[in-house]
């Protein structure tokens, strides 16, 4: 059997270990960094929490006896990709990350483009705006302005809010409907977003565009240079060439 480690917390790490249950050529496991409480139960072998670095990470493959490194991390999770790469030329293990197609501004659409959090924060303005922040929770310093009431949607709820925010705990996938009821709800005028790209949390770009709300779209980070496909069904592709090259 073909080792592989698959960097996950994502769709398509789900997907890929999904495809992979009960292969026999390919002996899968899958990592989760431990952040949300409750990650739906994988059907295949996995475990939870930092390796401890790059050097920690190297050791884990080493001793694992890893042949081949999956990084399916979402696009803004920029320190475990440059682990990943790293760790991979150390202990030369072929690496292959999977990294959706960013969205694109359609027809429409009130977007503006900013390259981080804080200059997300600064777009919001000095007026009051009623804003919608689905950001995750590990980013939200940048948003303490007081004039803005910040609606909060998180996967867990943050351990440090803003003061004038309200929390909503939520995992996608979300439809549009079930967007435009939550912005019309709200009363929101914007919404804060990173460029996560993909289907699950596609419906509040158009539930947004529907309602006129402005969009402040946080422009993804550069990924280190590594071999890329979009989506786990190419990858199981890759996977399979790689168990005929090894022939399991
Ligand atoms: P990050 O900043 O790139 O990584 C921080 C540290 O978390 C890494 O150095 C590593 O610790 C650990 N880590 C990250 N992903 C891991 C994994 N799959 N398995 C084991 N350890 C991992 O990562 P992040 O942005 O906090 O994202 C954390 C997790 O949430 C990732 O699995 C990512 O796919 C998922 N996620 C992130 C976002 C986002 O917007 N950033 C959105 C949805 C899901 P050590 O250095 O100790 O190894």
């Amino acid at each position: 059997m073909l080792k592989l480690l698959i960097l996950g917390g994502t769709t398509e790490a789900s997907a890929l270990a999904r495809a992979l249950a009960g292969d026999s050529r390919l002996d899968a496991i899958l990592s989760f960094a431990g952040v949300t409480n409750a990650p739906r139960q994988p059907p295949i072998p996995w475990r939870k929490g930092g390796f401890g670095g790059v050097e920690g990470l190297v050791s884990y493959l080493q001793n694992a006896k890893i042949e081949l490194l999956i990084d399916a991390t979402h696009p803004f999770a920029t320190q475990m990709k440059r682990h990943a790469a790293a760790a991979s030329q150390i202990a030369k293990i072929p690496l292959l990350a999977i990294l959706r197609p960013p969205w694109q501004p359609e027809s429409g659409d009130r977007w503006t483009i900013v390259a981080d959090m804080p200059e997300a924060a600064r777009a919001l303005g000095a007026a009051p705006r009623r804003v919608l922040l689905t950001i995750g929770q590990k980013d939200l310093a940048a948003f303490h302005a007081p004039q803005h009431r910040y609606i909060i949607r998180s996967v867990d709820p943050p351990v440090m809010p803003p003061p004038n925010a309200m929390l909503i705990t939520a995992r996608g996938p979300f439809d549009e409907a079930e967007e435009m009821a939550l912005m019309t709800r709200h009363g929101i005028d914007i919404l804060v977003t990173k460029n996560s790209g993909g289907t699950a949390t596609a419906p509040k770009l158009a539930a947004a565009r529907k309602l006129g709300v402005a969009v402040i779209m946080v422009a993804r980070p550069p990924p280190p240079e590594m071999e890329t496909v979009p989506d786990a069904e190419v990858a199981l592709r890759w996977l399979n060439h790689a168990a005929a090259r090894r022939g399991v």
